[in-house]
């Protein structure tokens, strides 16, 4: 069989400390594919910028001039990881028979690609990297993961347990995923709708290399709400439910207000009518900002919005001469005005 086109797709948000050595050990490890006759000579590190505000572009850009298996891209601005994910992915389903994604920070075993890869020969569509245990992660990280994933399950939505972004998909299956063309993708959850042949690699998470996660608390409860929200409309009949409930305990309550009243016990009123207003207040507060919840989805969706918009490919910029590549003509090209070039170009 023919070598096959491997593009490893990394999204960076700020990750100028960690980046260098992302570089070096990704480029070690295609070489090493390569020479294998793994993967075709073609392969390449497709690095997405997701708008960050450090150095992280410029890095990008000067390893893709003088390394032809680095290629850059830069986001207009920052889009979250999902959405520069995919814009790698379908950037580099173009070029490319099979793209693996993986996070910058290399918590993720890069030794594993090549067993995704060997995977991948035997006629898998997809390969997912499944984390074996979290003993790297702090004990929170761990719990409010753990606590994400039983919770997901029970919402009905079907996950690979304990797998984030670390995989493997064929050109195939990539363009299947385009045709999800919602704007609310929670790629964790779609990929496994796409079906097809697909198998498990499993690896010890190791710890990030260097900076910070790029996902606080507030971001992970974000990403969990939204990964529930538009996967699932168990919140929304969980509300009709106690609606419901709640409906017909009043009728009963009723008729028992009534008989208190006829029997000449009325004195008890107001506690009760007090809470009850309160307690029907806030469940119609919740059921208001559930569904206001899923309207805003149906919103997002009906205007159809491009996910990412790309700035720089840094495939369509101008390669400087060989004997000109020194530091000075490199700092000179990088502070030209990029986007001009880009332009000029497509
Ligand atoms: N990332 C991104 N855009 C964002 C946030 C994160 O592209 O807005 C990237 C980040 O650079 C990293 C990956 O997504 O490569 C995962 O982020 P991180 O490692 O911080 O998340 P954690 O592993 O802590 O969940
Ligand atoms: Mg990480």
């Amino acid at each position: 069989m023919m070598e096959q086109v491997l593009t490893i797709v990394v999204p960076c948000y700020n990750e100028e400390e960690v980046l260098p050595v992302t570089i070096v050990q990704l480029q070690q490890l295609l070489n090493e594919l390569i020479n294998e006759r793994l993967v075709s000579k073609q392969s390449k590190i497709l690095f997405v910028d997701d708008g960050s505000q450090d150095r992280t572009w410029e890095l990008i850009y000067k390893e893709g001039l003088r390394n032809e298996y680095v290629r850059g891209l830069k986001l207009s601005r920052n889009v979250g990881h999902q959405n520069a994910l995919l814009a790698g992915l379908f950037t580099a389903m173009e070029l490319s028979d099979c793209v693996v994604s993986i996070d910058a920070d290399l918590q993720d075993d890069i030794k594993v690609i090549r067993e995704f890869v060997l995977k991948f020969y035997d006629g898998n569509e997809i390969v997912y990297g499944v984390r074996k245990g979290r003993d790297t992660d702090t004990l929170f990280k761990r719990s409010t993961a753990q606590g994400f994933y039983k919770i997901m399950e029970k919402m009905g939505v079907d996950l690979v347990y304990n797998h984030a972004d670390f995989r493997l998909m064929s050109k195939r299956a990539v363009q299947e995923l385009e045709r999800f063309s919602e704007v609310n993708l929670f790629l964790r959850g779609i990929v496994p709708l796409i079906g097809f042949r697909s198998d498990v690699v499993y690896y010890d998470r190791l710890e990030r290399h260097a900076g910070e996660t790029k996902y606080p608390l507030k971001k992970m409860l974000a990403f969990a709400f939204d990964g529930i929200t538009s996967f699932s409309v168990s919140p929304i009949r969980f509300v009709l439910i106690i609606g419901l409930v709640s409906f017909f305990l009043s009728l009963f309550f009723g008729v028992y207000f009534l008989t208190l009243k006829f029997f000449g016990n009325t004195e008890t009123g107001w506690t009760s009518l007090i809470t009850s207003i309160w307690l029907i207040g806030g469940l119609q507060l919740i059921a208001i900002g559930l569904i206001g919840e899923y309207v805003g989805k149906i919103y997002k969706e009906s205007k159809q919005r491009p996910k990412y918009i790309v700035d720089i490919d840094s495939f369509n910029l101008p390669k400087p001469r060989h004997h000109l590549l020194n530091q000075t003509v490199e700092d000179e090209l990088y502070n030209l005005d990029l986007r001009q070039i880009s332009e000029t170009n497509n």
